[in-house]
């Protein structure tokens, strides 16, 4: 198992364009696009910063996870995704070594990565996202 680098770093939003407002225009990021992905209730935008990204991520139902997660804490960092070389043999190792999943195997995420979640009581209180990319720029 091998972790490449920092993928991204996941924030949840209330309001997608809003904060592209402050991200894009303020910062001067550049969003890449946005989508939904229906299998994770939220639109996310994916903005490159250096060798990793800022990905927002709005809630598109009421009790979205996302929604939960800003109803219990407010805006904010919500996930850290890392970038591994093999995903699957990841959540085999991890699952071995009695670390606790979320998502035992891997699912679609944003861009046509495949993710999965640790569960945040493995992980020090952070969410942690494993993504695995076919293209390891
Ligand atoms: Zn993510």
């Amino acid at each position: 198992m091998k972790v490449l680098k920092i993928d991204h770093i996941g924030i949840a939003v209330k309001d997608l364009s809003e904060s592209l407002n402050f991200y894009s225009e303020i910062l001067g990021l550049e969003a890449i696009g946005t989508e939904v992905v229906p299998e994770q209730k939220v639109k996310v935008a994916f903005l490159p910063c250096g060798d990793s990204e800022i990905e927002l991520l709005e809630s598109t139902v009421p009790d979205g996870p996302i929604n939960k997660f800003i109803e219990k804490r407010g805006e904010g960092i919500q996930h850290i995704a890392l970038r591994v070389d093999n995903i699957d043999e990841a959540l085999k190792i991890l699952k071995e070594k009695g670390i606790r999943l979320i998502d035992e195997k891997p699912r679609y995420g944003a861009g046509g990565a495949r993710i999965a979640f640790l569960h945040p009581r493995a992980t020090k209180g952070v969410l942690i996202e494993l993504t695995e990319r076919e293209k390891q720029d």
